[in-house]
């Protein structure tokens, strides 16, 4: 095994800049076996989209879904984006993953509304370093003709640090993505670095407040104070308003009271895979889970 993984380093270092060294330790080595099993994957497309409904808190209605990536490792099973996404932009792998998150996640949602089922937007993560690498506008252009998905159908999920470089670039995308008809978010609201003053710069139209600050409500005084004031915030400037990972009627009938929009997590479901989603849709869970 050990032999097999020098082999290995021999042989990715002559396409890269790695060249086995006696002492290369087990760390090392480990780092390279996985770039490799990573390449194989996006060689042959071994990830899978699990989807999780977003509810609207008035009526109970489905109003969306986010697609979150698994990758279907060959020993691990089914492992999830937070133990590959960040390795995979360190390894400069990260643009053909994000591809085929987008493409799959249109070909999906247009299956299911050829279907006659889901006629509600798909959101897609996008990473900071992907929307700065990428030509994000022009992928997602070329992802909905391939796919023949309607522009409203999709939202993409930014992080606030996509949004902390004042760049002419970054709301040339936006505004790029906005005059295609795609819904623009921001996801993990309220962690991230930037100052408040973007919200009126770019064409935003979601704030996703973060799940840690679902989290600890109603009980946690400080977290009720901050989810109130989000979705406050929301309603004047106009945005719409999901609260992360909701586990508990508890917090639900407190999102309900703050007038929030929508909820994603647990206690509506769990992120599901296209088939077991296609029975929900099917079934009356789809209209009453709230
Ligand atoms: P996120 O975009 O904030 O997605 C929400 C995460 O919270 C998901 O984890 C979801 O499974 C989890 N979650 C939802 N409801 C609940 C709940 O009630 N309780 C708890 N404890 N967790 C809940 P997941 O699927 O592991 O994804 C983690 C992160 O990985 C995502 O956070 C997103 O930042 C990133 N990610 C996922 N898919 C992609 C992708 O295709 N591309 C990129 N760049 N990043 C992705
Ligand atoms: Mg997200
Ligand atoms: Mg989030
Ligand atoms: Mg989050």
């Amino acid at each position: 095994c050990a032999d097999a993984a020098m082999q290995q380093a021999k042989d990715s270092g002559r396409g890269n800049r790695q060249f086995y060294q006696p002492g290369m330790d087990v760390r090392a080595m480990e780092v390279l076996q996985q770039e490799r099993l990573l390449r194989e994957a996006i060689a042959d497309n071994a990830f899978v989209l699990h989807y999780q409904p977003q509810i609207c808190l008035k009526d109970g209605t489905l109003r969306g879904f986010e697609a979150l990536v698994r990758w279907r490792h060959p020993v691990r099973g089914l492992v999830g984006p937070i133990e590959f996404i960040a390795f995979a932009e360190s390894r400069g792998l990260i643009t053909p993953i994000g591809r085929w998150v987008l493409h799959e996640a249109c070909r999906q949602l247009k299956a299911w509304q050829d279907e006659g089922l889901a006629l509600v937007p798909v959101a897609v993560n996008l990473s900071a370093l992907e929307f700065r690498q990428r030509d994000v506008a022009g992928e997602i252009a070329a992802a909905l003709q391939a796919t023949g998905l309607a522009p409203q159908y999709l939202e993409i999920e930014l992080t606030e640090s996509v949004l902390m470089h004042q760049t002419g670039q970054v709301l040339d995308t936006l505004q790029a993505l906005k005059d295609l008809g795609v819904g623009i978010s921001i996801d993990d609201f309220g962690t991230g670095y930037s100052s408040l003053a973007y919200l009126k710069r770019y064409p935003i139209d979601k704030l996703k407040i973060d799940r840690s600050f679902v989290m600890d409500t109603p009980g946690s005084a400080d977290d009720v104070a901050i989810v109130t004031a989000i979705v406050q915030m929301g309603r004047s400037l106009q945005l719409k308003t999901v609260a992360e990972g909701v586990e508990t009627a508890e917090q639900m009938a407190l999102l309900r009271r703050l007038d929030c929009d929508l909820v994603q997590g647990h206690l509506v479901s769990e992120p599901m895979d296209a088939p077991a989603i296609r029975q929900w849709l099917l079934g009356p869970s789809a209209r009453t889970a709230a």
